[in-house]
């Protein structure tokens, strides 16, 4: 069970769980479904539960960890109302969420960790390393809270913020049957993605939870040489192993996988890299996002040109595969890439 200096995180409860804690104060079943349905609408404090006894709240109060997480900093782009905010956490440490609106409705993207431990070389997040995995109401919060602070509707949500949700399994998983709860904020598994920078190990963990998701890879190169110097994930187990892994869930779940690549200039946009790409994707029936690299200031990496990322891209459309370039959103408030934390907050937190 997630605690919180010695309290139940109440957040983090499931409703059958919620349902026991009732049991235990000797309260009545139908109270952990009023509560659920607070803590599902991004409730701020006990005495907000108005339809709640007065000593039920006092008791929760004196068992139970309950938090809203504070606005350190709020963006807002001028150019397409792409909103990120950097949250302060009950310990101090502070995470970043980004609302998107997309013509489909408004995604938002969250942060599954401080820090990453992963150590992509054109990564912010990875810069400092882990600090510590977030919890699932955390993760909650980074929803029910964006959307009332923003006011903004939320319909789809992108686990591609700060952190490698693979190395945050459990709590991960756990967060997802909450928001996907129907009695919660009942948000569809199929406007969920979770991106990965390819932690092979979960996969069939993943797979074994039939969840309804889309499993977006961050690939950003199809050979070995090149993706272990930007992505130390690979290094251990190479490319092939990446690609077995992923024919292996697609098999199993029958859900088609998203590949990210962040085309950086001169390092993985050769037009050989796309015959490979294209090569190794085909099998599986998967689909390509490109996205131009986001300039982050401790690192040395150039986005690709646009014209080579045309050259690419044809060269993969050419080859029967299905491919996107990601439209930038919110560039003038770098709403990518824990960029916003590396700005904002001191080293080590
Ligand atoms: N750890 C997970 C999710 C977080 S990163 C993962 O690796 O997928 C979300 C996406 O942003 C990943 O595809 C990541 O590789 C990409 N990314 C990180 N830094 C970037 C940058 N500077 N420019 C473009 N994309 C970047």
């Amino acid at each position: 069970m997630n605690t919180v200096n010695d309290k139940i995180d109440i957040k983090s409860l499931t409703l059958e769980e919620l349902g026991a804690l009732m049991k235990e104060l000797g309260e009545p079943a139908f109270r952990a479904r009023q509560i659920f349905t607070w803590l599902s609408a991004g409730c701020g404090g006990w005495d907000e539960m108005t339809n709640l006894p007065k000593a039920l709240r006092e008791k929760l109060r004196e068992r139970c960890h309950l938090y809203a997480p504070g606005v350190l900093r709020e963006q807002i782009s001028a150019e397409d109302g792409t909103v990120k905010y950097l949250w302060e956490l009950h310990d101090g440490n502070a995470v970043e969420t980004v609302v998107m609106r997309y013509h489909y409705g408004n995604t938002v993207c969250i942060s599954s960790q401080v820090g990453c431990r992963q150590g992509c070389a054109f990564c912010a997040s990875a810069i400092g390393g882990l600090v510590r995995s977030l919890t699932p109401s955390e993760m909650l919060d980074e929803v029910l809270f964006s959307e009332k602070t923003s006011g903004l509707k939320i319909s789809h949500i992108v686990l591609m913020g700060i952190g490698e949700p693979l190395d945050n399994f459990d709590n991960v998983m756990r967060f997802l049957e909450l928001v996907n709860h129907p009695e919660g904020r009942n948000i569809s598994m199929r406007h969920i993605s979770l991106s990965t920078c390819g932690i092979i190990e979960r996969f069939d963990d993943l797979a074994a939870r039939d969840l309804q998701l889309t499993l977006s890879v961050s690939l950003h190169a199809p050979d070995d040489e090149t993706r272990s110097r930007i992505m130390p994930a690979n290094r251990n187990r190479g490319v092939d192993a990446l690609f077995e892994a992923c024919a292996k869930y697609f098999r199993a779940t029958g859900r088609r996988i998203s590949f990210e690549y962040a085309m950086i200039d001169g390092v993985n946009d050769a037009p050989w890299q796309a015959e490979l790409l294209a090569e190794r994707v085909r099998p599986i029936a998967a689909h390509v996002n490109l996205i131009p690299l986001n300039r982050v200031e401790e690192r040395s990496f150039e986005p690709s040109s646009g014209a080579n990322i045309r050259r690419f891209m044809d060269i993969l459309t050419g080859s029967g595969v299905n491919v996107t370039v990601r439209r930038r959103l919110g560039s003038d408030v770098n709403a990518s890439c824990g960029q916003l934390r590396r700005s904002t907050v001191r080293p080590g937190k």
